[in-house]
């Protein structure tokens, strides 16, 4: 990327630093397989002040992946006891799983100012934008059933059933799409990973997000005027 290039993306990204200013929460979701995950992680690497948000999963972790990096690994006892003392923003049943998002941090990322980033399953998705309206909704599809069976293969993470168990659920995942506000075909890396940090530019630089800067600036222009009247 040229170094011209990569100033303006932070100067649109120094909208996401002004003190007062509530962070967005983008919802990003996809089949298994979909990508995203890669997407994600090449995102969080470019755009500053972006934070991922780490859910809490009962099932087992994959070769290589970290407890509390990847997701919080823990019991189904555990999770029931989360879901009771009302932890979780939003949890589901996923590919006969239980996945959930901690209140916790989504919050706190939210009122410091910080943009997160939450990736989660179309229930998921559906619960995040019913509770949080200004939330973002971007669906990361692959090109083809063909391509997310190659890439689940090629994966080589999960067992056979559970390869099988996720390309049964993702015809009906897919059909989820017209809930979300932004769709990503994921055919090329690049440029699945430039999308995403096009969108996040586009939120941040939108005028309700802003609204406490703006009135700065005007404020400062009308004070300024005043000044050069009376001089
Ligand atoms: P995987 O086991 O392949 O990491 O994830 C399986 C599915 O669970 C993916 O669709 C992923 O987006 C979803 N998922 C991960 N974390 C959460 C979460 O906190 N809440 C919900 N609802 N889904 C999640």
């Amino acid at each position: 990327m040229s170094s011209e290039i990569e100033q303006s993306e932070a100067q649109f990204n120094s909208a996401a630093q002004s003190p007062g200013r509530r962070g967005i929460l983008f919802v990003v979701s996809a089949p298994s397989g979909g990508g995203k995950g890669t997407l994600i992680q090449r995102v969080l690497n470019k755009v500053p002040d972006l934070s991922y948000s780490v859910s809490y999963t009962t099932r087992a972790p994959r070769n290589g992946e970290v407890d509390g990096r990847e997701y919080f690994f823990i019991t189904p006892d555990t999770f029931e006891q989360m879901v009771a003392a009302d932890e979780f923003l939003e949890w589901a049943h996923v590919h006969s799983k239980r996945y959930g998002t901690s209140r916790r941090q989504v919050s706190r990322e939210i009122s410091e100012g910080r943009d997160i980033i939450l990736e989660v399953d179309v229930q998921g998705a559906a619960s995040v934008r019913e509770l949080i309206p200004d939330s973002v909704s971007v669906f990361i599809v692959p090109p083809s059933f063909e391509v997310l069976r190659q890439r689940l293969r090629a994966r080589g993470t999960d067992s056979l059933e559970e390869l099988d168990l996720r390309l049964r659920n993702a015809p009906r995942e897919l059909e989820h799409y017209s809930a979300f506000q932004y769709l990503i075909i994921n055919d090329d890396a690049d440029r699945a990973a430039s999308e995403l940090r096009a969108i996040i530019q586009a939120e941040r630089a939108r005028l309700s997000r802003q609204e406490s800067e703006i009135k700065k600036i005007v404020n400062a222009f009308t004070a300024s005027e005043i000044d050069s009247n009376s001089n």
